[in-house]
């Protein structure tokens, strides 16, 4: 029997357990800005109402993952809750060898400690930050190549971190199998704004790296909604169950790098899985050097049993369904007031376009910063600047970025957020853009100070 369909999107858990949100003055929140020095890194989290800085780390646990907490196994060598982790990573990626990690950073030392050294290449659409200056820091070249359509903000390609398999072709016979001992593969890509990756991409690249016998990792730490994507946006896939495509995705890896604080749902963690046995044996020799014995890899028990239970939670189809919705319901509100943002907007986050909304700031006076410190400022907000003051040499663009932590707010948290961003775009011709006062030798976006022009 057909079963009724409605329009709203729901959150599909109810709450049993609230935190209060702090809801400060006008007179305050400037207070806390001038002592901050305009840099919101500086603002105590007590300080924010609602706050958008970033999805890692950030959600919130299901009654499950806190029952687990308590039946976690502590034991030092082969507690119950590593076996646990490992049956349901390994259920999800196939792969023989599984080490747990801290968090996905650590997973991404060890992996790059190994393989990586001068005159070498690993390729990806595109490096995050700090994979970047993990492969960095061994004297290796990190280089991007996803799709021009991945850098065009305009593009409404439904595959926006497809890697460009000519350049990928192109690059290995120009720099030789041998100085490439790894293509990654980010999903979704996070540092090209979340954009999903197609299953056939995935597929295609994993046959080029075969043919080569280059190892073929994903950074997987949004594998899940990537593959809602897939069952979305892909011909064909839209009758299948998001494990099955998680599936056939990790079945053409050879290994994968997982920040857990994305999609296992859980605060802290990570891992490092691989195929390899050789590889293996070097990772757990390292590993044991900072991380800790194999089986807890710098976690407590109960962490791995919150992971194990995240990644049973978010395979769920009514958990995505909602997590992408409140994504997309944020940019439409948006786009209906003629907001610039990137689009089509991503699976973790929503872009603001600082550069298009305050043309009169010139990119030198950081419009980005001016745009988030004013949401601040206006509506207790905290987001996060990408653009010149985030990037001294190389700000592609001039970007504000509202991640949304995984199940932590509700629709009316998200309708105040988008009335708060109108607002601000009405009162936008009075914003002035700043100057640095003081700044540390590099992330100066950290600790720097600014001051109003
Ligand atoms: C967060 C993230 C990492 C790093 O993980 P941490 O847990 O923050 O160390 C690596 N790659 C991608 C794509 C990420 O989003």
């Amino acid at each position: 029997m057909q079963d009724f369909e409605f329009k709203t999107i729901i959150e599909p858990f109810r709450i049993k357990m609230v935190e209060p949100l702090s809801r400060l003055s006008l007179k305050e929140r400037e207070e806390w800005l001038g002592r901050a020095h305009y840099n919101l890194f500086l603002i105590p989290a007590e300080a924010i109402l609602i706050d958008l800085l970033t999805d890692s780390g950030t959600g919130a646990m299901s009654s499950k993952q806190w029952a687990g907490m308590i039946d976690g196994d502590e034991s030092y060598a082969g507690a119950r809750s590593f076996f646990a982790f490992e049956r349901e990573v390994k259920g999800l990626t196939s792969h023989a060898f599984i080490f747990p990690t801290h968090q996905g950073r650590a997973a991404e030392r060890i992996l790059f400690t190994i393989i990586g050294k001068k005159g070498k290449y690993i390729l990806n659409n595109n490096h995050f930050d700090t994979t970047r200056a993990n492969i960095e820091y061994t004297g290796a070249e990190a280089v991007d190549l996803v799709i021009e359509e991945g850098k065009n903000p305009r593009s409404e390609h439904p595959f926006k971190g497809n890697m460009d398999l000519d350049k990928l072709k192109d690059f290995i016979k120009q720099k030789g199998v041998e100085n490439i001992p790894m293509v990654l593969m980010t999903v979704t890509n996070n540092s090209g704004g979340g954009q999903p990756v197609s299953l056939e991409n995935i597929k295609q690249v994993s046959k080029i790296c075969r043919t080569h016998k280059i190892p073929f990792f994903l950074d997987a730490c949004r594998f899940a909604e990537n593959a809602y994507f897939i069952k979305k946006r892909e011909p064909g896939q839209a009758h299948r169950t998001i494990k099955d495509i998680v599936c056939e995705v990790f079945s053409y890896t050879d290994g994968s790098l997982m920040s857990a604080k994305k999609d296992a749902m859980v605060n802290i963690g990570g891992w490092l899985t691989l195929n390899d046995p050789e590889l293996a044996a070097h990772v757990k020799n390292l590993g044991i050097l900072t991380e800790g014995f194999p089986t807890y890899g710098g976690l407590a028990g109960r962490d791995l049993e919150a992971i194990a239970q995240g990644l049973r939670e978010v395979v769920e189809e009514d958990y995505l369904q909602y997590r992408i919705a409140s994504m997309e319901y944020l940019g439409r509100h948006l786009v209906k007031h003629d907001i610039p943002i990137l689009t089509p907007v991503g699976g973790h986050a929503v872009y603001l376009d600082a550069k298009a909304m305050l043309p009169h700031i010139p990119t030198h006076q950081f419009p980005g910063q001016a745009l988030a410190t004013e949401l601040y400022r206006v509506g207790g907000l905290r987001s996060v600047e990408i653009g010149s003051f985030m990037f001294p040499q190389n700000a592609k663009m001039e970007l504000v970025r509202l991640a949304i932590p995984r199940r932590v707010y509700t629709q009316s948290h998200i309708d105040y957020v988008g009335e708060v961003i109108v607002k601000v775009n009405e009162m936008k011709k009075q914003m002035r853009g700043f100057r640095i006062v003081e700044e540390p030798p590099f992330l100066r976006h950290f600790s720097a100070k600014l001051e109003r022009v």
